[in-house]
C-alpha cells in the first residue's frame, strides 16, 4: 500500500483482537523514525529484525502505554539501539501499571468499589499476572510533550483513549495511533490513578482534530481513514448517543457502574472484556455528573450512580 510522504507500515500479529497493530517508519535525514513496537512477544526481536530489514532506525516514538503499543520497545531498542522518545505523563503511567507489582491487586480492589462481583476481580488479577511479561517497556526513555517537535513531526496530544497518548503531525497527515481508528471505535475508559474526566477530554480531542484538518490519519489499527474529519464528526455523535442511553439507564435507585455495564455492553462478557465495558460505562458516567445530569455517591465504600433530580437537594 502507498501511503504518503514515504512512510512505510509494519503490522505484527496481535494474540487478541483485533489480531495485529501497526507501527510506522517515518523517513528523515538520519535514519527512520519508528512509530510504535507492537507487543513483546517471545519472538518480537526476530520478528522486528526481518520486518526492518536494513532500514535504519534513528529513533522509536511510543505513542502511548498500552500493551500493543510499547510492549516490544525494550527489545526494538536493543536491535536498534536507537533512543526511545515518550510522552511525560503516559511514561509515569506505564511505569505505574507495568512497573508495579501491586497495580493488579489495585486495580481489582478499585472495580470492586464499583460493583464488580469479586470472582470477576479474582480472575482480572490473574489474567493481568499472564499479560506482564509481555509488556516490555524502555526505563529511561527521553520525555517529550504536547508541541514538541520530533524529526520535522510535531507531536499532539490526544487525552481520552489513554490520557498521555501523542499523535504526530506533518503536512496534514496524522499518524493517529488509537485516538482514531476506522472501524473501530476506540475504548475511553475511567481507570484508577487516570485523568478524571476521560469522555470529556476524548470529545475535546476530537475537537482538536477537526480544527487541525488533516487529510489522512495512519491508526494503530485498521486501514488509513481517509475522511479524518469526517470520523471526528462521527465518533463525537456516537458518544452524545451513548451518553443519552447511559443517562435513560439511571433512575431513583443507586446503580453501580457495573451494574449500569450490563445495561450498555449487555450481560454475556469474559471478565476481560468486562473490565473495558466497566471501564468505558464509568467514564460516560462521569461525564453525566459533570454535565449535572446524573448524581455519585461514594459514601459507603461502595460507588453509585443515580439520575439528577433538579431540586431534590432544596427540598431535603
Ligand atoms: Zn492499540
Amino acid at each position: 500500500m502507498e501511503l504518503p510522504l514515504g512512510i512505510r507500515r509494519i503490522t505484527t500479529p496481535l494474540p487478541t483482537r483485533p489480531g495485529h497493530v501497526h507501527s510506522y517508519l517515518l523517513p528523515g535525514g538520519d535514519g527512520w523514525t519508528l512509530v510504535d513496537t507492537g507487543i513483546g512477544l517471545p519472538d518480537a526481536q526476530e520478528v522486528w529484525a526481518a520486518s526492518l530489514g536494513d532500514a535504519e532506525v534513528a529513533r522509536i516514538f511510543i505513542t502511548h502505554f498500552h500493551p500493543d503499543h510499547v510492549g516490544a520497545a525494550a527489545d526494538v531498542a536493543e536491535l536498534t539501539a536507537a533512543p526511545v522518545s515518550q510522552g511525560k505523563l503516559d511514561y509515569s503511567q506505564c511505569e505505574l501499571v507495568w512497573g508495579n507489582d501491586e497495580w493488579p491487586r489495585r486495580i481489582a480492589d478499585w472495580f470492586l468499589t464499583h460493583g464488580v462481583p469479586e470472582e470477576i476481580t479474582e480472575e482480572l488479577i490473574g489474567s493481568g499476572n499472564v499479560y506482564r511479561p509481555f509488556i516490555r517497556y524502555q526505563p529511561n526513555p527521553e520525555l517529550v510533550d504536547d508541541g514538541d517537535r520530533l524529526d520535522g513531526w510535531e507531536l499532539v496530544a490526544a487525552p481520552g483513549h489513554a490520557d498521555g497518548q501523542l499523535c504526530l503531525v506533518k503536512d496534514r497527515v496524522l499518524v493517529s495511533a488509537d485516538h482514531l481508528l476506522g472501524r473501530i471505535t476506540p475504548t475511553v475508559g475511567l481507570w484508577p490513578e487516570s485523568r478524571p474526566d476521560p469522555l470529556g477530554d476524548y470529545i475535546e480531542s476530537l475537537k482538536r482534530t477537526i480544527e487541525l484538518a488533516p487529510e489522512i490519519a495512519l491508526p494503530g489499527h485498521g486501514d488509513p481513514i481517509a475522511d479524518p474529519v469526517g470520523r471526528a464528526h462521527d465518533l463525537i455523535e456516537h458518544h452524545r448517543e451513548r451518553l443519552d442511553f447511559t443517562e435513560s439507564t439511571l433512575g431513583d435507585l443507586p446503580r453501580t457502574g457495573y451494574d449500569v455495564s450490563l445495561d450498555l455492553f449487555g450481560a454475556q462478557l469474559k471478565p476481560a472484556s468486562r473490565r473495558f465495558a466497566v471501564a468505558e460505562t464509568l467514564s460516560h458516567l462521569e461525564r453525566l455528573v459533570l454535565e449535572e445530569r446524573a448524581e455519585r455517591s461514594g459514601d459507603v465504600g461502595v460507588v453509585t450512580y443515580t439520575a439528577r433530580q433538579l431540586g431534590r437537594r432544596a427540598s431535603a
